[in-house]
């Protein structure tokens, strides 16, 4: 298996990434992927920019040296009640919103009820396509209920290559979590979470876990230009 696209990545405008926009577009290209989302993180990160930076995302081409650029969000959940830090001016002009738990921007009870809560409540968020490195044993949460729910709502629970590289104690969930996935038959992405080109479209440890368990490429949204834009069409992003 292999992807054809990131969709979860940072640029310097995160503040602690450090690549352009062009940059990544450009490793984009080079590494030949078929798409990729910009998705910075919602305003309550430390240092994150005022929201017509995410308002102005449209000066960028939706499809550049060959690459389609998608314009997206890593917005945080703030509470249990899964309330997003990026209101809905911004999260209805953009086309990919990932819905993420961080611990400096989450105000609220860390329990598996308080996290199974907001997850349900993410999911009935039309904006929200996908939420990002749930594995973390900090925010654990009810694996079978979320996904199922997630499965029922087509929202993609993603797989972070990240975590299953440099975070050996979000291992096991994530391998959890993916066999839950293909049980209840919820899509997934598999992602970088690059803070730099150099991790650009660079998934091996996540795809070999995925291979490992026998995960079904036709559930994995960009493992294919074909299961990509089967997506992208089914959500009403456009493709150029
Ligand atoms: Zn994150
Ligand atoms: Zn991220």
């Amino acid at each position: 298996m292999k992807i054809v696209a990131d969709l979860h990545t940072h640029t310097i405008t995160s503040v602690h990434a450090y690549a352009t926009a062009l940059e990544m577009i450009s490793e984009a290209e080079r590494l030949g992927l078929y798409a990729f989302a910009i998705t910075d993180h919602g305003q309550s990160m430390h240092g994150t920019p005022h929201p017509y930076y995410f308002m102005n995302l449209h000066a960028i081409p939706r499809v550049m040296n060959k690459v389609r650029v998608l314009k997206g969000i890593e917005a945080n959940i703030t509470d249990r009640n899964g309330n997003l830090d990026a209101d809905e001016s911004i999260l209805k002009n953009l086309d990919f919103c990932i819905a993420s738990l961080h611990m400096p921007t989450y105000h609220d009870e860390v329990s598996v009820d308080a996290c199974t809560e907001a997850y349900l409540n993410i999911a009935e968020n039309p904006y929200v396509n996908m939420i990002a490195h749930s594995g973390s044993p900090y925010f654990k949460y009810d694996y079978e209920t979320v996904i199922k729910r997630f499965a029922q709502c087509g929202k993609l629970v993603e797989i972070n290559n990240a975590s299953i590289k440099h975070k050996p104690d979000f291992v096991p969930n994530c391998k959890e979590i993916a066999k839950l996935c293909m049980k209840h038959g919820c899509r997934v992405a598999v992602d970088t979470d690059a803070h730099f080109i150099t991790q650009l479209g660079r998934a091996d440890q996540a795809l070999s876990m995925l291979e490992e368990i026998g995960f079904p490429e036709e559930l994995v949204v960009n493992a294919s230009v074909e299961n990509l834009n089967k997506y992208l069409t089914e959500m009403n992003i456009p493709l150029k």
